[in-house]
């Protein structure tokens, strides 16, 4: 079993890159101490307690020698959110913003199965048994540097992995194992002199080149954090109610983005640009089913109301903010006391 041959697999799947980096100790794997001492990992826990495991793939595979790297795009053919306010279908005092990569399927679920798929077939190819572990996403593994040295594109000023022709909307995945395969060439960094990213970033998250402080970052603010937004960050929040894609909508690598045609990934009809009030006067019963298998169950119903209570507060929309202030039992989620303290923010302001 050859890396080439892994590739048409991996292909043959679904995976639009495939690429093999060397389970090496590379030195952009060092930053992650770094980046966590000057406190930009906010409330991630996580990121702190799996810091040694992230410093090397071998940490997480003992003898592994290499990390296979699939990239899928996820783009559909929906405008930006930068350009919701110039198309005329959408009036953007309405609509809540959602991260691209949340309107369909569940990421984690699809390329699970996908990835399980493609290690069963090398388990059953190769003719020496390994070791491996697949990730997707939650593996305690920077992926990004991997896909570099396997050779699927460059880390941006931006943070995300760009393509110098499918652009940034991939998801990662990867496989780290003990095989010995052939590796990739390393991709070369392609931004050059731009920083269109960092000027577009409504809170300055992007502290530097290629460096996010998590704690001001809207995907951060709207998705990991648990408790109530900083309220000197809530007006910088806007319209976001999960998430944010701007510093990728203005990359250059990403104006003619290709789409993915894969059913997972298609939005679901209650997540396509939606209106705020629309989205809020929905019952717990009705929101749950429908982020129901998508990503976005990752903030919770009471995460997604506070963030909702302060688009809408950001919102121009005179009939959300009176959704906003309409009483149903059928919200319970609504009655949260963090949700209370963002939906008094919101009608104050
Ligand atoms: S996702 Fe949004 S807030 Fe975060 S760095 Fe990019 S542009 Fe800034
Ligand atoms: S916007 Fe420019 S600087 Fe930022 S990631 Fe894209 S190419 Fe790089």
């Amino acid at each position: 079993m050859t890396s080439e041959d892994i590739k048409r697999k991996a292909r043959e799947l679904g995976f639009d890159l495939c690429g093999i980096a060397p389970a090496d100790s590379f030195p952009e794997l060092s930053f992650l101490r770094d980046w966590l001492g000057r406190g930009y990992a906010g409330e991630m826990a996580y990121m702190s307690r799996s810091a040694d495991r992230r410093a090397d793939a071998r940490a997480v595979v003992p003898g592994a020698r290499s990390v296979i790297v699939t990239g899928t795009i996820y783009n559909t053919d929906r405008p930006y959110s930068t350009e919701v306010g110039s198309d005329p279908v959408y009036d953007p005092t309405q609509v809540a913003l959602i991260a691209r990569y949340a309107w369909g399927d569940d990421y984690h679920d699809v390329l699970t199965e996908r990835l399980n798929a493609l290690l069963a077939w090398m388990r059953a190819e190769s003719r020496e048994p390994f070791d491996a572990r697949a990730y997707v996403d939650t593996g305690p593994v920077q992926e990004r540097v991997y896909a570099q040295y396997a050779g699927l594109g460059w880390i941006g000023k931006n943070t995300c992995l760009i393509n110098a022709e499918l652009g940034s909307w991939l998801f990662l995945s990867e496989i780290i194992c003990t095989l010995p395969l052939e590796p990739d060439t390393q991709a070369l960094e392609q931004c050059g002199s731009c920083t269109r990213c960092l000027e577009a970033c409504p809170t300055g998250a992007l502290v530097e080149s290629g460096v996010l402080d998590s704690t001001k970052c809207l995907s951060y603010l709207t998705i990991e954090l648990r408790s109530g937004i900083p309220e000197a960050r809530r007006a910088a929040v806007g319209t976001h109610v999960y998430g944010c894609d701007i510093c990728q909508e203005v990359c250059p690598y990403n104006q003619v983005p290709p789409r993915s045609g894969d059913a997972a990934w298609q939005p679901r009809p209650g997540l396509d640009l939606p209106r705020l009030a629309d989205l809020w006067r929905r019952p717990d019963t009705e929101l749950r089913a429908l982020v129901k298998g998508s990503a976005m169950t990752r903030a919770k119903l009471t995460g997604l109301r506070r963030n909702l209570a302060v688009a809408i507060g950001n919102s121009a929309d005179p009939d959300a903010l009176a959704a906003l202030s309409e009483r149903s039992d059928a919200r319970p989620s609504a009655d949260d006391e963090m949700v209370q303290e963002h939906i008094r923010w919101a009608v104050r302001r």
